[in-house]
Parts: structure tokens; C-alpha cells; sequence
């Protein structure tokens, strides 16, 4: 059996456009910025691995289309996103539609506790599900709600298995955690985003898939290094972003964020970043090999 990867579309949100693209002020310009993105894909990803299958991300849930779901104390809640998720897209039937139960899925990764990575959540009380140690002590408490996760809406059973990174083993990434026994799907820190964000790299027949969670939002902002507007570590999602460039460099890799509207293509064709030497970019595709 060869390694295959499906996106899973949990509908749709729409935020900022300054969000997307940090501007100056940053996260005091989201409130603020008149300018709404297109709608945009929330993407779960499905790993069919020879181990079992691997699920990263859970996406979000049709209630957060409901008013009241969402605390209405929060201001970026009130004034800088709306989804559009209906039940049938939720993470659970959709798995049904591959021929897939919930409960098939042994493991559940999480790029990191955002409402739209966890919202699907409540499909999963039978899996163990891996999230850094780092996301979880920023997602609790009071400072997690400031933060804006949500966490009166992770099920009650919800108790995360919790990794931290000791080494490296996928270079220039500070840490590198192995899912599976062959080494092939490794989590990789990519902290900016939030300080615990990671991201899951799958590598076969020769390509890496770089399932990126929110490191970046499009592969554009990746290319050009702008991170986005509501990170309060800029500084840090920056040089995330540079060790992926860095990475993609050195080996063939389609980039795969959880929002980009490209990346069902890029997915689908073998799409892979193409970084020049001198910082220009271009992307060329390569023969599907998986
Ligand atoms: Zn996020």
C-alpha cells in the first residue's frame, strides 16, 4: 500500500485581508481593516498510511455558524471572522463519504488548538490525539480564552496527548517528532503562527508533502515571507517561514496550508515550490509519483 493524502473540505471562512498579510500594527489592524478575504477552505487533511490511517487537523464544526457559539466578549470573534461549515462537511461524514468511520482513525494530529483545527473534535472520543505541549499550556486558563481558544466547546473528554520536541532529525526544523514507524509522516515545530504551531511533513515516492496547518496562509505569503496579521511573534513566523523555504530548497515539496485555495490543486497535480538561489521563486510541477 502506498502512501496517499486526501483534503477533507470543512467548509469555509472568510477573515481580514490584513490577516492574511501582516500590515503594520498588526492584530490592532484586523479589528479594523474593512477588507474581508474571499471565502476561504478550511482544510482537514487524511494520511492513508500502511500504519493506519492519520488524520491532521479536525476542521470546524457547523455550530460556529450558530449565534452565541462564540464568546461575544471577544473582539476578533465579533468583528474579524465568519465561517460557513454545514453539517454534512463537518470532518465525521466526510470520513463516512472516503469509506472511513471516526473510529478507524487511530491518531489525530493537531497543527494547534484554533477553533478551526479543533472543531471537529467531537468526532474523535476514540482516538488519541497528539497536540504540542507547548499549544496546550497557551490554549488553557484564563490567558488561553484571551487568546481566543475556545475551550468551553472541546468536548469533555478531551485530553490530548502531549509531545515536546528533543532533536531534530529533519534539519533546518529546531524539533522533529516521528508519527509513524517508518519515519515517513514526522511532525515539525513551526512555532509563529502560535509559539506551539507545528506542522506534519509526509515523505514518499521522492516528494514531501508539507501539511503546513496556519504557518502560512497561501503559498505566496510563504514565498514572500510576510507572516500573518495575528501573530504576536512575527519575528518567529518569519523564520518559520525561511526554514520551510529552506527545507523546499533542498527537497521536492508541494505546500499544503490549511486555507490556501490553491492547495487542493497543488495537492491533487504534484505542485511544488520552486525557491531560486537568489530569493525569486517560481513554482513547476512535477508527474504524479504517489
Ligand atoms: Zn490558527
Amino acid at each position: 500500500m502506498t502512501i496517499r493524502i486526501d483534503a477533507i473540505r470543512t467548509g469555509s471562512v472568510r477573515i481580514k485581508s490584513a490577516q492574511v498579510a501582516r500590515k503594520a500594527l498588526g492584530p490592532l489592524r484586523v479589528m479594523d481593516d474593512p477588507r474581508w478575504s474571499d471565502w476561504l477552505p478550511i482544510y482537514a487533511w487524511l494520511i492513508h498510511h500502511p500504519e493506519g490511517p492519520i488524520l491532521v487537523d479536525t476542521g470546524e464544526t457547523c455550530r460556529a455558524c450558530a449565534l452565541g457559539y462564540f464568546p461575544r466578549w471577544h473582539p476578533y470573534y465579533r468583528l474579524a471572522v465568519e465561517f460557513d461549515v454545514r453539517q454534512e462537511q463537518e470532518v465525521g461524514p466526510a470520513l463516512w463519504e472516503a469509506g472511513l468511520k471516526p473510529k478507524d482513525i487511530r491518531t489525530v494530529i493537531l497543527t494547534h488548538l484554533h477553533t478551526d483545527h479543533a472543531g471537529g473534535l467531537h468526532h474523535f472520543p476514540h482516538s488519541t490525539i497528539w497536540l504540542s505541549a507547548r499549544e496546550w499550556c497557551d490554549a488553557r486558563g484564563v490567558g488561553g480564552k484571551i487568546r481566543g481558544y475556545v475551550q468551553n466547546r472541546w468536548p469533555k473528554w478531551f485530553a490530548p496527548q502531549l509531545f515536546t520536541f528533543a532533536e531534530s532529525i529533519v534539519e533546518p526544523f529546531l524539533g522533529t517528532v516521528a508519527v509513524t514507524a517508518a519515519e515517513d509522516v514526522l511532525i515539525v515545530a513551526t512555532p509563529g503562527h502560535t509559539p506551539g504551531h507545528v506542522s506534519v511533513l509526509v515523505r514518499t515516492g521522492g516528494l514531501s508533502y508539507f501539511l503546513a496547518g496556519d504557518a502560512s496562509y497561501t503559498e505566496k505569503t510563504l514565498l514572500a515571507r510576510i507572516p500573518d496579521g495575528v501573530t504576536l511573534f512575527p519575528g518567529t513566523a518569519v523564520k518559520t517561514l525561511t526554514n520551510i523555504l529552506s527545507y523546499a530548497q533542498r527537497e521536492q515539496t508541494v505546500y499544503l496550508p490549511s486555507h490556501d485555495p490553491e492547495a487542493e490543486r497543488r495537492l491533487r497535480e504534484n505542485q511544488i515550490v520552486r525557491v531560486s538561489q537568489d530569493g525569486l521563486s517560481e513554482v513547476s510541477r512535477l508527474r504524479r509519483w504517489v
